[in-house]
């Protein structure tokens, strides 16, 4: 029982430090699944099941779901064999000391190796919001420094590209508000368990993402191969 340690990252910071964009990059780079809790609630809404509905009253007005709901649709996705076996990035989740305390007993008796805080100023994030459009079908994110080649169209997919229903002025507010609330706690709740790394999150992609190798680098987590070949 030797074989190569699930890697298992989550990723704290606030709306529009960059967080989506890290973690898939981190995913590529370490193969492993990256999972975002906010991108599986916009796919419950898009497929307008009895669940995103009721999500999606939550998300327009900028709130939380409950801790509950989150909670289980994460442990169900980490009992999925490609998160056993390889590990994971956590986007979005926990959110709150209980999901963590929750995610503590989803995956004992093993646990996180790391969370990275990706820290950007207040003042920058809420710039990035107000300017933010996602591709409505594939998620990929646009702002007045990225934009597609064609005006509204997805450079990815084609798909069109929209505001956020939850970038509006005020759900953005709540949102930064509850993240001081809520989920800045688990900075400290980290800190104690020796497992944060504070990033700096100003600066090109390139430059973020070789910070956060680095700090990951420092604890001993590099790309590993699996099943003895190069990946
Ligand atoms: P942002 O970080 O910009 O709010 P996300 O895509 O991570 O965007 O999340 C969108 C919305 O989904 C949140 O505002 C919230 O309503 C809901 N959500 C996502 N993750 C969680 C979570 N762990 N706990 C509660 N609600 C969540
Ligand atoms: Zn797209």
């Amino acid at each position: 029982m030797d074989g190569p340690h699930p890697i298992r990252l989550a990723m704290l910071g606030r709306q529009g430090a960059g967080k989506g964009t890290q973690c898939v990059r981190l995913s590529h780079h370490f193969a492993i699944p990256h999972i975002s809790t906010g991108d599986m609630l916009r796919a419950a809404v898009r497929a307008n099941t009895p669940f995103g509905q009721k999500a999606s009253e939550f998300m327009e007005r900028g709130e939380l779901v409950s801790d509950e709901v989150i909670t289980g649709v994460v442990s169900e996705r980490l009992g999925e064999n490609d998160t056993r076996v390889r590990g994971f990035i956590l986007d979005g989740f926990p959110r709150t000391v209980a999901q963590a305390g929750a995610l503590q007993e989803i995956l004992a008796p093993g646990g996180l190796l790391a969370v990275v805080d990706l820290d950007v100023p207040l003042e920058v994030v809420k710039a990035r919001l107000f300017s933010r459009r996602v591709c409505a079908v594939c998620g990929a994110n646009y702002s007045v420094e990225v934009f597609p080649r064609v005006e509204g169209i997805c450079d990815v997919c084609g798909g069109e590209i929209v505001q956020r229903p939850d970038d509006t002025e005020e759900a953005i507010s709540r949102r930064l508000e509850l993240y001081e609330e809520m989920t800045r706690p688990l900075t400290e709740y980290y800190r104690r368990l020796g497992l944060l790394e504070v990033v700096d999150g100003i600066g090109s992609l390139d430059e973020v993402m070789e910070r956060i190798l680095a700090a990951l680098r420092g604890r001993g987590i590099e790309g590993q191969v699996f099943g003895g070949q190069d990946s």
